[in-house]
């Protein structure tokens, strides 16, 4: 949390403030927020620098900063983690940064600013030079920008003893799911958190396809999930909690059979699944019908 969606949406809610911009000023009262670089060289880094623009891998943000007079861009690489937000604040409104959790903001010309705010405190913020911005995003297939399908699914996944729950949180396979989409996708598939990769043929393969892509393409159009800190470059909360079929709800009823909805631990995470939509054993796979908004 913040995934793939909430990600997408910080990107594109900051993009029309953003681009174009120069970053005027930079304070960075908590360092630890750049992973063990000097805020002096960050500032120095950023400082002058024009927006160009706003792109994402995975659960990575990434602002491309040009320079005068042409060269390589240089990119700061943001990463929210558990509970950071990063969120224009315009000129004129009200900027008062909380003393624990603001670490770190930009002041942009034509006014307005950039910040970070983060309560739990594992967000980063760092700058690569152009040629190091590939090796410090996750190498795998950003379901998004290069889509996903059954047979990539099989062959990322096909030859894996891992449970599918752990093979779909590995940002170096497929980046941008966390245990949100991770689960509600597992769900629409009709598929079992520990099944096995091993275990997909090309039906079950085209079936989780079908639904990764269907439940971020959801998320995206309702802005990501709100569950408690997450918000868009505007401040905005998400819209689509309320659209979970599993994640969250152990106990209450799975939204497309009614049966109880169960959890157990996967690779150390919690695993929220219907057991009738999403039996153990293969070969008895049923996909849960649509269901709309409870
Ligand atoms: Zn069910």
């Amino acid at each position: 949390m913040p995934e793939l969606p909430e990600v997408e949406t910080v990107r594109r809610t900051l993009v029309p403030h953003l681009v174009g911009r120069r970053i005027r000023t930079v304070s960075v009262p908590h360092a630890h927020v750049l992973g063990g670089a000097s805020p002096r060289a960050f500032a120095s880094a950023l400082r002058g620098r024009r927006i160009g623009g706003l792109s994402r891998r995975g659960k990575y943000l990434v602002l491309d900063l040009e320079a005068d007079g042409g060269g390589e861009p240089t990119h700061l690489v943001v990463h929210l983690r558990m509970t950071g937000r990063l969120a224009f604040v315009p000129a004129g409104a009200p900027f008062t940064p909380d003393p624990r959790h603001t670490h770190a903001w930009m002041g942009l010309s034509g006014g307005g600013r950039l910040t970070f705010h983060d309560v739990r405190k594992f967000g980063r913020l760092g700058w690569v030079g152009h040629a190091d911005l590939a090796g410090a995003l996750p190498s795998g297939r950003d379901p998004v920008l290069e889509g996903v399908d059954g047979p990539v699914l099989l062959r990322l996944l096909g030859t894996r003893r891992a449970p599918l729950k752990s093979l779909l949180l590995r940002q170096d396979l497929l980046c941008g799911l966390g245990n949100i989409y991770a689960n509600e996708a597992l769900h629409r598939a009709g598929l079992h958190p520990l099944c096995a990769g091993a275990g997909l043929d090309q039906a079950a393969a085209d079936g989780l396809a079908a639904a990764i892509g269907g439940v971020l393409a959801e998320a995206l159009a309702f802005q990501g999930t709100t569950l408690w800190d997450y918000r868009t470059g505007d401040g905005e909360r998400g819209g689509f909690g309320r659209f979970l079929r599993v994640y969250g709800r152990a106990g209450l009823p799975c939204r497309a059979c009614g049966t109880p909805v169960e959890a157990l631990r996967v690779a150390g995470r919690t695993s929220a699944f219907c057991p009738r939509c999403q039996p153990a054993a293969a070969g008895r796979r049923r996909p849960p019908v649509a269901v709309d908004a409870g």
